[in-house]
């Protein structure tokens, strides 16, 4: 009698418990073997860093999952604390070994599934294997963190990296009353952001007292009364505990061994069906490389939502169905303190790397309209193809409402949607949530107004003006007194009209307001009268955002 179809999956969290799922959904009859490195599988990774904050007080609620729950409801052989060791690919079997016993076994597979992860990155200099030199990616790594807060003569800690998970423990630590200090390599947090936009980041952490050390490195760690970081700038720092949050490498062990075709950017390579170099093998997640969804560039972007979708498609694919993968966007979503940062798409840096022409637009639009309590301006930027006006990438950060916008610009990205398709977006509006012109819309408009070529835009990088241009500020007197642009001579939108006759026909006019809007007005006039303008898009937040990012060089804090 034949033996019944086997899918063996290694990892039980994000990709692999969503594939060992979705192929019981699709089949009663198959056998499915689960194995895990770890002692949990289907844990909440994403919510660690808000149980050692505190927001999230019962640690229990991190375990979606037991091995016993959802090996009932899935009819599956779940087996924790087991490694996969190696793969025999010829005799289609995966070699096992228990964790607690360290016997081994072998296990045949008609389909191997590999969700293995990615793994913290750890690197090879002196003291960075000392034991209060913490990662995290699971439960017991976070359960040494608490272990480590319980004990702590100098309350201090040092966090490295000011990545995703960085912040996110920054923010943990500190809510817990430590003196936490962050220590980033380059000069801004939130890398896949762009410098400028990641300012309001940087001024929120130090609002909240974290000791922000941009261009700042750590060399070395030493154990003695307290642990000793030696850092590539400035005295060393004395920590009860240090946590390394410099990012994390595709665990491809066991991929490699078995010979698996490994990426150019070192994660396991896969088509758009999830399989690998071998036709019985699958693999998704954090290991992988994918295509990115706007460049085509090979990418490693290890996070939640593709690992899930990546998993339910692999299981489709092997069972029968014709499921494609569509690539992956990067979108991302942090919280700091008080404010959400969010991205979507490529970068301008990204952008300017790969050699893609784009346009920018910048807008600092409220959550909800203004005239009803509690609406917060957000920083909003808005990448785009100047020729066809395809939405290429989109950043915002902001206190309340950034979310949303960026779901929908992600959509709107993914679905190939142009600037002037979000002009027409009909969103949900009541002054409690929005405006009747949204964010998203307003953002569409207003890049919209440039490819039409109804307003042209100049850069901060542009100044200082040169002899046949003039920087002029079309806010009011008192917004002029209260700081402008250097060099900015007054004429207020409202008196424009009227102060024409001042104005030169010979020279250029390099206009800016406060946060664009104005001097888009102030363009219009000019240039309908024979006058040449450009305006400062996103206009005096927006420079000051610029500025901002020109002063964050190595050790600004
Ligand atoms: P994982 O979920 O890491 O699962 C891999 C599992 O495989 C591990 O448990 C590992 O023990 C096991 N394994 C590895 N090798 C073997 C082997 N040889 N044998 C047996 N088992 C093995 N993403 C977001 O999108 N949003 C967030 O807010 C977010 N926050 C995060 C916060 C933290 C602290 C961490 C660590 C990650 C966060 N992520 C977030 C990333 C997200 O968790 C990962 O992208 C996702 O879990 C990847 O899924 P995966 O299945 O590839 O790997």
């Amino acid at each position: 009698m034949s033996q019944p179809f086997r899918l063996v999956i290694v990892g039980g969290v994000a990709g692999g418990a969503s594939a060992a799922a979705r192929a019981r959904r699709l089949s009663e009859s198959i056998e499915i073997l689960m194995v895990e490195r770890g002692p949990h599988i289907s844990f909440a990774n994403c919510g660690l860093p808000y149980h050692v904050g505190g927001a999230i007080t019962d640690r229990s609620r991190l375990l979606l999952q037991t091995p016993a729950s959802l090996g009932r409801r899935f009819n599956l052989d779940i087996r924790v604390e087991t490694e996969a060791v190696a793969i025999d690919r010829e005799a289609r079997e995966l070699v096992l070994r228990d964790l607690r016993t360290g016997t081994e076994s072998r296990e045949r597979y008609d389909a191997l599934l590999l969700s293995p992860g990615a793994a913290p990155i750890r690197p090879a200099l002196p003291g960075f294997d000392l034991p209060k030199v913490l990662t995290l990616r699971n439960l017991p790594d976070m359960d040494r963190i608490l272990e480590a807060m319980a004990d702590r003569p100098l309350n201090r800690a040092l966090v490295v990296g000011g990545g995703y998970i960085g912040l996110e423990m920054a923010e943990a630590l500190r809510e817990r009353g430590m003196d936490v200090v962050l220590a980033e390599l380059g000069d801004q947090v939130m890398a896949p952001m762009d410098p400028e936009m990641a300012v309001p980041i940087h001024e929120e952490l130090c609002r909240r007292g974290i000791d922000l050390r941009l261009g700042t490195s750590v060399t070395a760690f030493h154990q003695g009364d307290a642990l000793e970081a030696t850092l590539s700038r400035g005295a060393s720092l004395a920590v009860d505990f240090a946590i390394l949050a410099v990012g994390v490498k595709p665990e491809t062990t066991l991929a490699r061994a078995a010979g698996l075709t490994i990426g150019a950017r070192g994660g396991i390579q896969v088509d758009d069906r999830m399989r690998t170099s071998d036709p019985a093998i699958w693999a998704v997640g954090d290991a992988i490389e994918v295509a990115d969804r706007i460049s085509g560039e090979p990418s490693l972007i290890p996070l939640a939502g593709p690992a899930n979708r990546q998993g339910r498609l692999a299981a489709d694919v092997i069972l029968g169905r014709d499921s494609r993968y569509q690539a992956t966007q990067g979108t991302g979503i942090v919280k700091v303190f008080g404010l959400t940062a969010a991205t979507t798409g490529l970068s301008e840096k990204a952008l300017k790397r790969l050699g893609t022409p784009y346009a920018k637009v910048y807008l600092f639009p409220g959550s909800h309209a203004g005239y009803y309590p509690g609406a917060q301006a957000m920083s909003l930027k808005l990448l785009f193809a100047p020729d066809t006006g395809a939405i290429l990438g989109a950043q915002a950060v902001g206190a309340d409402g950034v979310d949303k916008r960026m779901d929908v610009l992600a959509m709107a990205l993914r679905a190939g949607l142009t600037v002037f398709d979000l002009e027409d977006q009909e969103l949900c509006y009541a002054p409690p949530y929005g405006s009747a012109k949204d964010p998203v819309n307003f953002a569409g408009m207003v890049a919209a107004n440039v490819l039409r070529g109804d307003v042209a835009l100049w850069e901060p990088e542009e100044l200082p003006a040169g002899p046949d241009q003039v920087l002029l500020d079309v806010r009011t007197a008192a917004e002029h007194a209260a700081g402008t642009l250097p060099g900015a001579v007054l004429l207020p939108v409202d008196d424009l009209r009227e102060g024409l006759h001042h104005l030169d026909r010979g020279k250029e006019y390099l206009v800016h307001c406060q946060v664009g809007l104005r001097g888009y007005l102030a363009c219009r006039i000019l240039t309908q009268r024979g006058f040449k303008a450009r305006n400062l898009s996103g206009g005096y937040r927006r420079w000051m955002l610029w500025r901002g990012a020109q002063q964050t060089g190595p050790g600004v804090r």
